[in-house]
């Protein structure tokens, strides 16, 4: 209890405090489900955790906190595969809700770490470093790791013939990643991509940022990114970026599959660049959102 109690208390300074009662989902179980083609949902209910399962071992994207840990574990057995078979662990980005698992999963499987560039500094303080968390202490901070391999911007993760490419999406981190990958459904080919994530949070300094001056123009880049790549499948860091509660309730009731959805990820990101910026325009203008 006292431990869901400091998740929560840490939470609380990543997102509004009103929008609490959304974030105890992170730790509420969610069934583990088929996604599409060789991808698997591991999650929680508002922590997104993917398997993409391949002849040669798993590929596992996001650890989410410490606790999701064993939830991921239990969702992977019950799905039919092995934890000990995860050979790669990935992130979106490095904040604790997504990375602070990572000491454990990489410890427990042995698998590599590979995480992009202008994240790897974060995630190997254990969280010290990041230009907004890093000196606000508890939650924000977790087990520091080692990472493997540093990704550049558009390099590729393979593994038994499944290829992920990383897209450099930064602003929410310095090091943001958007994933991209291919998957046959139908006969088809369809593309897929997890979005890093494209939100400020609040407290997020836009203009003058001292410890990231480049923040304002490095969304500006994200923006741009998003908007240029193709997406039939659309998933994200966390749940609520895709609807996806409402999508596995479909995904239950049968027909097409939910998680196509090119349109949702247009509406998505469009929404997310007026949210920028609306804060950013606010900003320049002296404002505080
Ligand atoms: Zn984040």
């Amino acid at each position: 209890m006292f431990r869901k109690l400091a998740v929560a208390a840490a939470l609380s300074v990543l997102v509004a405090p009103a929008a609490w009662a959304a974030d105890s989902k992170y730790l509420t179980p969610f069934p583990a489900h088929h996604v599409i083609g060789n991808i698997y949902y591991v999650g929680t209910e508002g922590q997104a955790n993917y398997l993409i399962t391949t002849p040669q071992g798993n590929i596992l994207i996001n650890s989410g906190l410490e606790a999701n840990v064993p939830m991921i574990k239990d969702s992977i057995a019950k799905l039919g595969f092995k934890y000990s078979d995860t050979k790669i662990l990935l992130i979106s980005h490095a904040h604790f809700d997504h990375d602070a698992g990572a000491a454990q999963v990489v410890k427990d499987t042995g698998a590599k770490y590979e995480v992009m560039d202008t994240d790897v500094g974060v995630v190997e303080s254990g969280g010290k470093t990041d230009f907004n968390y890093g000196d606000k202490g508890g939650e924000n901070l977790y087990p520091a790791v080692k990472v493997s391999r540093v990704l550049h911007d558009g390099d590729t993760v393979s593994l038994g013939g499944t290829v992920l490419t990383a897209h450099k999406t930064p602003g929410h981190t310095k090091g943001c990643t958007t994933w991209t990958m291919q998957v046959k459904d139908g006969g088809k080919s369809l593309n897929v991509v997890f979005v890093g994530s494209p939100n400020v949070n609040p407290g997020y300094v836009l203009v003058g940022n001292k410890k990231y001056p480049g923040i304002a123009q490095d969304y500006e880049k994200t923006f741009q990114v998003l908007k240029s790549l193709p997406a039939d499948v659309f998933l994200g860091a966390h749940g609520d970026y895709y609807g996806m509660p409402a999508k596995y309730a479909k995904l239950k009731a049968g027909g097409a599959n939910p998680f196509i959805d090119p349109a949702g990820y247009k509406a998505y990101v469009a929404n997310r660049e007026a949210a920028f910026r609306k804060n950013l325009a606010t900003q320049q203008a002296g404002g505080k959102l």
